[in-house]
């Protein structure tokens, strides 16, 4: 009973803190670390497992020209991964030593692996400034037996932690005055890039430690998080954020940050971040710096690139120029969905120890250079023409798709990825109405539209519909006779091409299931319509009917197929739409309700 109530009383506690969703896979959580790192040094190019708790360089460490180089090693709590063990390799650590999660390496396994790093020629430790990393970096150096030479570099770029006790508005922590200062975060790794050039290069202890300092006094940043990380052996999250508010000033441990705001756009973020960090660094006009977009976890590399993008922009502006820039996730608080924003002075040395190459995984395998933004549009041209007559059949039908682009997409969503609407939105969304100009040319144009703008199955399926109407029809002389047999020409080809293309016939739960009826129909009454827009009319009907048969199919071809039972009772929103191309409301409603 007393398991049970315990356990009850853990998994209250986990839904509590993030909604009960286990969000993190693993077995026992008091192996997770063990079991982890197990499978790290199977993959990793360089690592080897120390059983006295560190990972070791498997090769011999010596400079370029082999003989004994200075060891360089860093260490820290787990859960920032892939700092540190991603950058351990020749040109970067030599050793690193894993701390459980967000908890710094206890001392011994930081002695144990100084001892064992030391090749005559010293052994230079990185830090991070937290008070337990400082201390335990410090009694490890106490505990060697003064036979092994050491220095160590303090990296402390966090401004946030800085500014904290200036800015107490907001502020939850503690006044900052004589606090442990600034913290350590993702300059980290710039520092630890440079000593271990510089050490492969061939530096000696002191001047390994001088280039590591020289960056680490450089560097400032400044990180904004839209949602907390996620402590796997704990089941919590590492703060709550209410809807709509974002934290800024936060660190790598899943400490709330500084302040609480109200979330912006990407580009107000970006200023909110780099603001500090050059103002902390004193940079202007002219100045050269090295710019590191990190995640923090959660943030993915379409949002890093954008917001890299925003910072380019932002340097731009105030004439400040990166030189070389980093974009990734490579210091992270677990899987925090935030971003961290480093600034480095650079000088010409410190670039080329950047540049060096490492063995390192995680190290980039080159810089970026570039330092102007602009978004990458495609551009289009115009593909319809725009001389003639109104066409008052095709202007209906555009009217209609462009109407019901939200329910199309609602339909989609309820059976299939929901990008539907969307898809036709692209296509046919930006189009002026009303139409002018021959059937031909503007079923020619709007197929285009599909096939460019349009993605998905769609743009594909129905840009070939377009395309085979518009040769049917093409060399109509335009009398309603003469539309009537182009249209019944290039449906029946369209049926052949379709079927053709995406492999599905009648009563697979697709436009075909109007565009077949739809086809037969004007070939039925081709001869005895009385005008095209009877035509029209009665193949609306066969259409119609096509679609709403849909409703009750499984969808087997499609995004719709991988919901197998789930699409049934959703009438199709591809075939609501070929119904459209002869007639109807352009209500959505009439085939769900
Ligand atoms: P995706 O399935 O790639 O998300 P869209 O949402 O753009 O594609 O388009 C979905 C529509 O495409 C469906 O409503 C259906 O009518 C049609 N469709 C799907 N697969 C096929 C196929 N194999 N042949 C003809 N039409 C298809
Ligand atoms: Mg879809």
């Amino acid at each position: 009973m007393a398991t049970e109530d315990a356990q009850h009383t853990a998994q209250h506690t986990d839904a509590s803190a993030s909604s009960g969703r286990i969000r993190s896979f693993k077995n026992d959580p008091a192996n997770f670390l063990a079991e982890s790192l197990g499978g790290l040094v199977n993959h990793h190019p360089a690592a080897e497992w120390h059983d006295e708790g560190f990972l070791g360089q498997r090769t011999p460490i010596v400079t370029k020209d082999g003989k004994p180089a200075v060891a360089v090693i860093s260490g820290g709590g787990s859960g920032h991964e892939p700092m540190h063990a991603g950058f351990l390799g020749e040109g970067m650590l030599n050793a690193v030593c894993p701390g459980l999660l967000f908890t710094s390496p206890n001392a011994v396994q930081i002695t144990e692996a100084t001892n064992w790093a030391d090749q005559g020629a010293g052994v230079l430790h990185i830090v991070k400034n937290y008070t337990g990393d400082v201390m335990n970096f410090k009694v490890a150096r106490q505990g060697l037996e003064g036979e092994v030479e050491t220095e160590s570099v303090l990296v402390a770029d966090d401004v946030a932690t800085a500014l904290s006790s200036a800015d107490d508005s907001d502020s939850d922590t503690d006044s900052n005055d004589d606090g442990p200062g600034r913290r350590g975060t993702a300059a980290t790794i710039l520092v630890e890039k440079v000593c271990g050039a510089a050490a492969y290069r061939g530096d000696d202890l002191a001047s390994v430690a001088a280039i590591g300092r020289e960056v680490a006094e450089n560097s400032a940043s400044m990180a904004a998080a839209l949602a907390p990380g996620y402590l796997p052996t704990s089941g919590k999250d590492t703060f709550d954020l209410t809807a709509g508010s974002m934290e800024v000033g936060v660190g790598i441990h899943g400490e709330r940050g500084v302040s609480r705001e109200e979330t912006t756009t990407a580009d107000s973020i970006v200023d909110r971040l780099l603001e500090p960090v050059v103002e902390d660094l004193g940079l202007g006009d002219g100045d050269e710096v090295i710019l590191v977009v990190n995640g923090l976890g959660g943030t993915t590399d379409l949002e890093l690139n954008l917001i890299f993008g925003q910072a380019l922009q932002w340097l731009a502006d105030k004439h400040i120029i990166p030189v070389r820039s980093m974009v990734g996730t490579f210091v992270t608080s677990v899987n925090m969905h935030g971003v961290s924003l480093t600034l480095t002075k650079a000088s010409s040395e410190v670039v080329e120890l950047l540049d060096a190459p490492t063995q390192a995984p995680a190290w980039p395998k080159s810089l970026g250079t570039g330092t102007e933004f602009s978004a990458a549009h495609q551009v289009f041209e115009e593909d319809l023409p725009d001389e003639g007559e109104e066409n008052e059949w095709l202007t209906a039908v555009v009217e209609r798709i462009q109407n019901a682009t939200d329910d199309l997409t609602e339909l989609d969503r309820l059976a299939g990825d929901g990008d539907f609407g969307q898809n036709m939105d692209a296509a046919f969304g930006s189009v002026d109405l009303p139409l002018k100009g021959e059937d031909t040319a503007l079923l020619d144009g709007l197929a285009h539209r599909l096939f460019v703008r349009a993605g998905g199955t769609s743009g594909a399926v129905l840009g070939t519909m377009f395309r085979e109407m518009a040769r049917g029809m093409d060399g109509s002389d335009n009398s309603p006779k003469d539309r009537i047999a182009g249209l019944n020409k290039g449906l029946s080809a369209a049926v052949e091409a379709v079927r053709d293309l995406g492999g599905a016939k009648p009563g697979d739960n697709t436009l075909v299931d109007a565009l077949v009826p739809a086809a037969e129909k004007l070939a039925e009454i081709a001869d005895s319509a009385e005008s095209f827009e009877d035509a029209l009319e009665q193949t609306y009907k066969a259409a119609e009917e096509g679609a709403l048969s849909t409703r009750e199919m499984v969808a087997t071809k499609g995004r719709a197929s991988y919901l197998g039972d789930a699409s049934k009772g959703v009438v199709d929103p591809g075939a609501i739409l070929v119904s459209w191309l002869f007639g109807g409301t352009g209500q959505v409603s009439d085939f769900t309700e």
